[in-house]
């Protein structure tokens, strides 16, 4: 007979991996299932500077390195496949992998969230090719290029300041004259020569001979269009795209109730399915960040460590 976890935890983000380790130090029989590398979203943050306790200058995959170690020392397992179906009802709930069938006494939903495209002509054809959405993992490619990095918000400020390390110019394209980044952040990128500002723009296209090096600018107050050229000897530029996530739960549609794509939980991360809980991005929350999606994780582990004693499981 397949073997059931007490608690199979789907993502290997800041959530899942801090689920993984209270529930590997309460001895649940944990298994964390991730499609790709462990970390989610920080495994491509250059730098994490707002969790507490991190190490100055720390890289999100040095930190999240440190997560994943920690959870696989108390226990949890680790298996490598893409979540396609998921069966919540019922005491043995299901969930369908690619390549396996993986059973557990409760669920955690810890799948995160991925990052939202502009949706223009052209970003498709043109990512890995120019257009790109993580600075850690393409900055390096940019070396002495031009680069634009499309968005207002944390993120997009603190990926572009990253970039000016690499590139020799870095322009932020923003779609309001008025940045969403927190002030302290606004007030390193501001004093950076290479780091300028395209203020109400929304790129339109994006276009080039193989790589990127064409790109439609629209002025959002005055609707007007501009065409934005490589210089003639970089015969092309980067585009950085960092304009906020989208949650990974559309094999969840139907199964639970969402709120704009997030999960609904209560403040114990108990979704409306018993035995079924979400922590982390993935959820309808005020703060998304790696210090609530790490709360999350170990309030959803502790919750679902008491559902089993509860239910004589
Ligand atoms: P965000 O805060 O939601 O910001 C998204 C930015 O993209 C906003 O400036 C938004 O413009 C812009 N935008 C959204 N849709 C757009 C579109 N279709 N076209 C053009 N621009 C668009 O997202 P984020 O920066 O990725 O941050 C997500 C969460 O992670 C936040 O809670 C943030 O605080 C956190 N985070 C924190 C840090 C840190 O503290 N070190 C680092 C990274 C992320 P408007 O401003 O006009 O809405």
């Amino acid at each position: 007979m397949e073997k059931v976890y007490d608690i199979v935890i789907v993502g290997a983000g800041p959530a899942g991996l801090a689920a993984g380790l209270y529930a590997g130090r309460s001895k649940l029989a944990t298994l964390i299932v991730e499609k790709e590398q462990e970390g989610g979203q920080i495994g491509q943050t250059s730098e994490i500077d707002n969790y507490p306790g991190s190490i100055e200058g720390e890289s999100g995959p040095s930190l999240v390195k440190r997560f994943a170690d920690q959870a696989w020392r108390f226990g949890a397992e680790k298996v490598s496949d893409t979540v396609v179906d998921m069966e919540l009802e019922g005491d043995i709930k299901k969930i369908v992998g690619e390549s396996g069938t993986y059973l557990g006494k409760t669920v955690i939903l810890a799948g995160g969230a991925v990052p939202q495209k502009i949706n223009c002509p052209g970003e498709e054809e043109f990512t890995g090719k120019g257009v790109s959405y993580c600075a850690t993992c393409d900055a390096a490619f940019f070396e002495g290029f031009e680069v634009f990095v499309v968005g207002g918000g944390d993120a997009a400020v603190e990926e572009a300041m990253h970039l000016t390390k690499f590139a020799r110019k870095v322009t932020i394209i923003h779609r309001r004259d008025e940045l969403r980044a927190v002030k302290a952040i606004q007030e390193k990128a501001f004093k950076i020569d290479n780091l300028e500002f395209m203020w109400n723009s929304v790129v339109k296209e994006l276009s080039g001979d193989g790589l990127l090096s064409r790109m439609v600018v629209e002025d959002t107050k005055t609707g007007e269009q501009r065409e934005v050229l490589a210089d003639e000897d970089d015969g092309l530029f980067g585009v950085f795209v960092f304009i906020g996530f989208k949650p990974n739960t559309a094999i969840l549609d139907g199964k639970l109730p969402l709120e704009n794509g997030y999960v609904r939980t209560d403040d114990d991360m108990k979704t409306s399915i018993p035995g079924v809980f979400a922590a982390g991005d993935i959820r309808v929350k005020s703060l998304r960040q790696v210090v609530t999606a790490a709360a999350d994780g170990a309030i959803a582990a502790t919750q679902a460590g008491k559902y089993i004693e509860e239910h004589n499981m």
